[in-house]
């Protein structure tokens, strides 16, 4: 008999059935979350590609789910492990699909930005400091994902407080940007025994979530990101369906401790900022922060960096003198500390 992975015994409660679906990134399956009942509900889907969409079908078949019946996806934030399938699982379906209105627009037309999008994030690295031939790596990488998320019509734009029936449940959209723009957590604050929420990649176990910040149109996603954390902080939020991984709870502690791991980072930034003997860029503080950074973790390892420098800059801790505000021909952007007030 060949043996159950463990992951299949997770579900939370008998009506939630949480489906981790693979998918072509070094991560933990994404997680797509089934809601059984009056409105059969799906959250978040997996990405476009043969692989996701096999995994996501057979686990669901496996389960007894008629993916033909499902009537609603909701999507956490649109990432292509997220939602990806939305538009498969809208034709196979109808299902109506919904997500925050800050990135509606985003999954109806993501095919047609797709040129913009990578244009600016060219610029934010260049900006960053990245060497050219990480750039190119990463450029590719772009292209090659960007296939991984299918145009899909989005029937409800979704705001903070909006209630949506799902499954059995009533589910609360909490708007909490950061991550992306229009990250949200779906919630059952009426679920009395365990407080059920689906956070996308808002709130994750064991890795701490990207505030994607790379182009200038990001600036301030890790301040916003810690905004996001202060208010789920008094939340009386229980089980919690990450995006990434099994389920949760303990909602402060990871929250205290992704601030922790902010503030420790922030303390070795502004140290190296310290110690260099001139101003810097932001690509020499990543490769202060993971010597060993390579094309794989750079971009994240870069938006990290950027959102830091943002918080530092507009704190006046830190200076920054834009390539067209000087006489040399860098195109990067360059650091030091503020001098201290006489
Ligand atoms: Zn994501």
């Amino acid at each position: 008999m060949p043996m159950a992975t463990a992951t299949e015994h997770d579900d939370p409660a008998p009506d939630v059935h949480r489906i981790p679906v693979d998918i072509p990134f070094p991560l933990p399956p994404a997680n797509a979350t089934y809601l059984k009942g009056a409105v059969p509900t799906l959250v978040d889907t997996g990405a476009k590609t043969d692989t996701s969409w096999e995994s996501f079908e057979r686990q669901a078949r496996r389960r007894g789910i008629e993916v033909a019946r499902i009537e609603q996806v909701l999507v956490t934030h649109v990432h292509l492990d997220h939602a990806g399938n939305a538009a498969r699982i809208h034709e196979a379906s109808g299902a109506e699909v919904m997500v925050h209105e800050a990135e509606a627009d985003i999954l109806e037309n993501w095919s047609s930005l797709t040129e913009g999008r990578n244009r600016s994030y060219e610029e934010g690295l260049r900006r960053a400091g990245l060497p050219e031939r990480l750039r190119l790596a990463l450029s590719q990488r772009g292209t090659d994902v960007d296939v991984m998320l299918d145009d899909c019509p989005v029937a409800r734009r979704l705001k903070d407080g909006d209630k949506i029936e799902a499954g059995d449940r009533t589910l609360t959209v909490l708007h909490t940007p950061g991550h992306t723009p229009g990250s949200v957590i779906y919630w059952d604050e009426e679920d009395q025994d365990l407080s059920l929420a689906m956070t996308g990649d808002t709130i994750l176990e064991r890795i701490t979530p990207n505030a994607l910040q790379v182009r200038r149109e990001e600036d301030g996603a890790l301040a916003t990101y810690l905004k996001t954390l202060e208010r789920l902080k008094s939340m009386p939020i229980g089980t919690m369906i990450p995006g990434h991984g099994l389920p949760v709870t303990g909602l402060d502690g990871i929250i205290e401790r992704a601030l922790r791991l902010y503030e420790e980072r922030r303390g070795r930034l502004v140290g190296f900022l310290k110690d260099a003997d001139g101003p810097v860029t932001v690509w020499r503080l990543v490769t202060r922060e993971w010597p060993d950074v390579d094309a794989g973790k750079a971009f994240l390892a870069t938006s990290e960096v950027l959102g830091h420098v943002g918080i530092l800059a507009k704190e006046g801790v830190i200076e920054i003198t834009e390539p067209e505000e000087r006489e040399d021909d860098e195109e990067a952007a360059l650091l030091r500390l503020a001098a201290p007030e006489a």
